[in-house]
């Protein structure tokens, strides 16, 4: 059987490079890892096992996000998995924060995610076949209070919108999802926090490999919905 070309967005550390691997061990993917960095992306894919290969993305620039999905498309072809994993996290609250930093976390959480969509789906559509998960956190939930710094929860929400609105718009073949990993130890999440990168990644390689008649438009936490 043919394999699945999945993109990982973030993918040379954290939750992101656990997501790479966990695809490339199911061996129905060949799996390119995102990074801003090629460097650190083909340093990362070499303590990996699997059919993983490194391309260069950088989310905080639309332009050269364009240009550098448009040589990944040339040259791998049609993009069946997204999975936006990808983001930075600025401290502050609404009077600390720099303007430039709450754009740059927008800018990087969720308009990145809204540019890959636009520029995969069209191929997915035409292939009849497409998956995109979102990776958000519990932190741009309503329904659990926003809790984090006001750019990051801000962000977080915003693209929990574009996964429910993206579901209305896209064809049926598309399932789009977004999931909190939960708190895992990460850069991000510190080394205190409870869960492994392997575990904060379960539910998103889950929704990667959704059958036909699963969910779209959902927000998830291990495999379960919860409200957002
Ligand atoms: P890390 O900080 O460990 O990793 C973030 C990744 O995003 C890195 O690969 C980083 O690349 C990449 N990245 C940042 N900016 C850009 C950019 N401009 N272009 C391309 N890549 C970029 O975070 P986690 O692994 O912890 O987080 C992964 C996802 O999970 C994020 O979406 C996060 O919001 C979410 N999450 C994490 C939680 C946690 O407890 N850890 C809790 C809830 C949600 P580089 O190495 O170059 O900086």
């Amino acid at each position: 059987m043919k394999k699945k070309i999945a993109l990982v967005t973030g993918g040379n550390r954290g939750i992101g490079l656990a997501i790479v691997a966990g695809l490339a061990r199911t061996n129905e993917f060949k799996v390119l890892l995102g990074s801003r960095s090629l460097e650190k992306g083909r340093a990362a894919a070499a303590l990996l096992e699997g059919d993983i290969v490194p391309v260069e993305l950088d989310l905080a620039d639309r332009g050269l996000l364009e240009q550098q999905m448009e040589a990944i498309l040339a040259e791998h072809g049609t993009i069946d998995v997204l999975i936006n994993n990808g983001a930075i996290m600025r401290e502050g609250t609404v009077l600390e924060v720099s303007a430039e930093a709450f754009e740059e976390s927008l800018r990087v959480n969720s308009v990145a995610a809204f540019d890959l969509i636009r520029l995969v789906a069209p191929g997915m559509e035409a292939g009849g076949y497409g998956r995109i998960v979102n990776v958000s956190s519990g932190w741009g939930s309503f329904n659990e209070g926003l809790g984090g710094p006001i750019a990051y929860s801000v962000s977080k929400a915003t693209l929990n919108a574009i996964t429910m609105v993206s579901a209305r718009d896209l064809p049926a073949c598309i399932k789009i999802n977004t999931m909190c990993p939960g708190w895992v130890r990460t850069e991000m999440g510190g080394m205190n926090a409870e869960r492994s990168p392997e575990e904060g990644a379960d539910t998103a390689i889950w929704l990667a490999s959704l059958p036909d008649d699963g969910p779209t438009g959902g927000t998830f936490r291990d495999r379960q919905p919860i409200e957002w």
